[in-house]
């Protein structure tokens, strides 16, 4: 058994962190997870930093690129360091968004503005592409994952987060009852479930062109990140 997850924050080097359960019980049932499914998506989700708020997967997808970099530190030094790494972070990372920032070449694109099955940039022109709990909720993802890989340099990694539940295949959402992410009771039309992902997320990465997709255990199954790389 691999221990779990118990600090420091990666993201800002806080020791505390807090859990709030954010499954609720009409979503436990329309993805069907079990109980032990229900615990660690809800460790996935709702374990976070008690400074930046950061939750673990998003602790996890800090520790997968400061990996990539090769940075031995924090994710806010590493966003202090000056560095001219060119990231396109598509939609607001967890509370990463305020890190990035500080470094000069960062570049956030949201939806509606920017279309991730069309993104409106130039090819190759990033080193990193970031996306954090996104894909589930595109229509097409190996088309939105072929985006990604088009900005990208040669050599360049699309780094990213969904919730995987490990014990099953991939299933399409289309035809079934709408399930939503986001809070309780408050059904936003960009929070419907297009895709719930599972063991063969791999081969959406593979079959959108990248050469490898690596599957980066921060916390298993809790706090995985896929590293595809073009
Ligand atoms: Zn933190």
């Amino acid at each position: 058994m691999m221990p779990l997850f118990s600090g420091p924050c990666p993201v800002c080097g806080e020791k505390e962190l807090l859990a709030d359960p954010v499954l609720w019980p009409d979503l436990i049932n329309a993805w069907q997870l079990s109980e032990d499914e229900t615990a660690y998506i809800n460790r996935q989700q709702g374990l976070h930093c008690k400074s930046c708020h950061n939750n673990l997967r998003a602790m996890g997808l800090s520790t997968a690129i400061l990996r990539e970099i090769g940075f031995y530190g924090t994710l806010k030094q590493f966003c202090e360091s000056f560095s001219d790494i060119r990231i396109l972070e598509i939609n607001t990372a967890g509370n990463l968004t305020s890190f990035f920032k500080s470094l000069p070449s960062h570049k956030l694109i949201e939806y509606p503005q920017f279309d991730m099955l069309n993104l409106d940039i130039e090819s190759e022109s990033f080193d990193l592409v970031i996306h954090s709990d996104t894909l589930e909720h595109v229509p097409n993802p190996e088309r939105a994952l072929s985006e990604c890989r088009r900005v990208l340099r040669k050599n360049g990694k699309c780094i990213f987060t969904v919730p995987i539940i490990v014990d099953r295949m991939t299933r399409s959402r289309v035809g079934l009852a709408p399930s939503y992410h986001g809070q309780s009771g408050v059904p936003a039309d960009d929070q419907v479930v297009c895709s719930e992902f599972g063991a063969d997320i791999w081969q959406t990465v593979l079959k959108a062109g990248f050469c490898s997709c690596e599957i980066f255990s921060f916390e298993y199954p809790a706090a995985l990140v896929l590293i595809a790389r073009k």
